[in-house]
């Protein structure tokens, strides 16, 4: 059982961790290894860190824990997607999920328990807020998903996405940390350009990202390029508007250089039409992008539903030039396509 009293050793960073060393009189090296044990690794046990001395490992024993994420529940898709139900140590959940394909294996991970901004079509909005994760949690989702990604697939992951439960830039610190240990070549080593962190739009985060983490792929959530009707999807949009969000992606853009993702989800007849497709390529223009149109995830006792209209409404936006890719769902079958996180299973 973990002692709640004790504090977890990874809300250390190294510079603490070897002050730390140096209090009990163990030398700064030892702090590196234990760091590297701890994110490199992802141990979950002092005694297994064989490489520090016994009497060190005494004392970490008796002053920290190690929380690490515990695996309470899995299942597997027929189409080879895998879900973690994710129990952290104070129980509460969150999930993440492995998507082969091909060659490419790509972890979706949560940021948060819940989402507070209640999204009309969201199963997790639903949930509401229980609470942000931290960075060690978002990095067991990672460290996790690679071992079944080697375990079952012999290939570790290739691409992250902030894509599961919660809004990101609403956890910004621990997700700015988790990404820097992720992308730290003496740690996780992945490239940033295989990170993509989406977003409904929280625009001063936004702004913060171009600085912060200008080579990580940002996916805007959009839905709608209608203000009104993106006000009643996304009640967030009140607050951070469209007219200010484009002029915070241009702002990205100016600083980064990057193309953006443009995630739009589509449902029937509300979103999907011809008068639609025009004002999402009207509102394009401002940067380039990438435009990913998601067919909707039907969630229980909400009245969306997919749209009829995928293939022209994607041969509009196509004609005026722009890249679009069709989103294939996986995971349907376990409740772990895009939107479809609630965590069914807590007890
Ligand atoms: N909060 C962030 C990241 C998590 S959601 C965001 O909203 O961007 C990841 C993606 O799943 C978002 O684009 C979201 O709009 C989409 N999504 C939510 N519910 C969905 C559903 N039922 N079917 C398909 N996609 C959905
Ligand atoms: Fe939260 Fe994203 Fe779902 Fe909206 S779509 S409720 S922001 S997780």
């Amino acid at each position: 059982m973990t002692n709640k009293k004790k504090k977890d050793i990874r809300s250390y960073d190294l510079p603490r961790l070897t002050d730390y060393f140096s209090t009990i009189g163990a030398k700064p090296f030892h702090a590196k290894q234990l760091y590297n044990w701890l994110w490199v690794k992802g141990c979950s046990s002092f005694d297994a860190m064989t490489n520090l001395s016994t009497e060190v490992r005494q004392i970490l024993n008796k002053q920290f824990s190690i929380e690490k994420a515990i695996p309470y529940q899995t299942v597997s898709s027929k189409d080879g997607t895998i879900k973690v139900q994710f129990r952290f140590h104070d129980e509460v959940m969150a999930e993440g999920v492995l998507i082969p394909s091909g060659k490419r294996m790509t972890a979706c991970i949560s940021s948060q328990a819940g989402c507070a901004l209640g999204c009309k079509f969201c199963a997790t909005g639903d949930l509401g807020f229980i609470r942000n994760l931290s960075n060690a949690e978002i990095i067991d989702q990672v460290h996790h998903l690679n071992a079944l990604a080697e375990k079952h697939y012999e290939h570790h992951l290739t691409n992250i996405v902030f894509m599961g439960m919660g809004e990101p830039l609403l956890n910004y610190d621990a997700v700015v940390e988790a990404v820097n240990i992720i992308t730290d070549p003496s740690i996780i080593g992945m490239s940033p350009k295989r990170i993509t962190i989406s977003t409904v739009g929280i625009t001063q985060a936004i702004e913060k990202l171009a600085d912060d983490l200008p080579t990580v792929k940002l996916a805007i959530s959009l839905h709608s390029a209608d203000n009104d009707l993106r006000n009643y999807l996304i009640p967030v949009n009140k607050k951070y508007d469209l007219h200010q969000l484009t002029e915070a992606l241009q702002r990205y853009h100016r600083k980064t250089g990057n193309r953006i993702s443009i995630e739009y989800l589509l449902l029937n007849n509300i979103n999907d039409t011809r008068n639609d497709a025009e004002l999402l390529t009207e509102w394009t223009k401002s940067f380039p992008v990438k435009i990913n149109l998601i067919p909707y995830n039907p969630v229980p006792g909400k009245n969306f539903t997919t749209s009829s209209n995928i293939d022209d409404f994607k041969s509009r936006l196509e004609n005026k030039n722009l890249v679009v890719n069709v989103r294939v769902s996986r995971g349907n079958d376990i409740n772990a396509a895009c939107g479809q996180l609630i965590n069914r299973n807590k007890k």
